[in-house]
């Protein structure tokens, strides 16, 4: 995925045919759902967004409407927390990936993926 994203990016700098016929110019930063994303826009108006970034954008609004309900399982003194697969691969967290775990109050905890070295 990583190794197709040089690619990607030299055709998304081009710009794009609107429907009004002209050419809408790509943006790096348009926003969708209060989220950064990249797109296109047009001097009509128009925007088109890019449609990788929309799926994912809806799959976060959907999955910040969910409550799991997890089992901690334990490893000698300490417990684990299994992160359930659509949450990992949106949030793209995968195993050795480091996280910042603390408290909010007595009854909340709030994990925070760290920033990767992109
Ligand atoms: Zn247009």
């Amino acid at each position: 995925m990583l190794a197709d994203l040089p690619n990607i990016k030299v055709i998304k700098m081009k710009g794009m045919k609107c429907a009004c016929g002209k050419i809408a110019q790509y943006k790096e930063h348009l926003k969708f759902n209060n989220y950064d994303i990249d797109g296109w826009e047009c001097s009509c108006g128009e925007i088109y967004y890019n449609p990788e970034r929309v799926e994912k954008i809806l799959l976060l609004n959907r999955l910040q409407k969910m409550k799991y309900h997890l089992k901690l399982s334990r490893a000698k003194s300490n417990l684990i927390l299994r992160i359930p697969k659509e949450v990992s691969d949106v949030l793209e967290l995968e195993g050795g990936d480091e996280v910042e775990l603390g408290l909010k109050g007595a009854r909340e905890i709030i994990v925070h993926p760290m920033e990767m070295g992109k």
